[in-house]
C-alpha cells in the first residue's frame, strides 16, 4: 500500500485542516516534465545511497502512486532518503530504488524513509 499524495491541483501555499494543522503544499509538479520515465543503465543497476538494491522495473511504484512532489516536504527529500540513487550519468538527476523514472535529489514522495544517520532534526 502506498502513501497518499496523488494529483492535487493546488496552488502554492499552505492549507489549514481542522485535524492536522498546516500542510505544506508544493508548487505544481512542473518538474515532472523534465524527468524521464526511464533511467540510465548505470543508475538502474546501482545501489541506493544506503546500499538498497533497486526493485525490478515492474515492481517500481509510479510517481503518481508514490505521491511524488517537486520539492522537499518538511525537510524530507530524496537526497536524504534511504532509497535515493545518486546521479551517475552526470546530468544531475538521480534515480530511486522503489520509484520509477528519474528522480531529483530535491524532491520528495510518500515512500520516503530516512537514510542511515539521518537525524530528522534538520541534520
Ligand atoms: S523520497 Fe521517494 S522518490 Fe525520493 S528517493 Fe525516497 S522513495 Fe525514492
Amino acid at each position: 500500500m502506498l502513501a497518499a499524495g496523488g494529483s492535487l491541483a493546488l496552488s502554492a501555499g499552505c492549507i489549514n485542516t481542522p485535524t492536522s494543522g498546516p500542510i505544506a503544499v508544493e508548487e505544481p509538479n512542473d518538474c515532472l516534465e523534465q524527468l524521464d520515465d526511464s533511467v540510465p543503465e548505470e543508475e538502474a543497476t546501482a545501489l541506493s545511497i544506503d546500499g538498497v538494491e533497486r526493485q525490478a522495473e515492474a515492481n517500481l511504484a509510479s510517481k503518481t502512486e508514490a505521491g511524488y512532489a517537486c520539492g522537499p516536504q518538511e525537510g524530507m527529500l530524496c537526497g536524504n532518503c534511504t532509497f535515493y540513487i545518486d546521479d551517475k550519468s552526470g546530468d544531475g538527476i538521480g534515480a530511486c530504488a522503489v520509484v520509477a523514472g528519474e528522480v531529483r535529489s530535491v524532491d520528495w514522495c510518500g515512500l520516503w524513509q530516512p537514510r542511515d544517520g539521518y537525524g530528522g532534526d534538520g541534520g
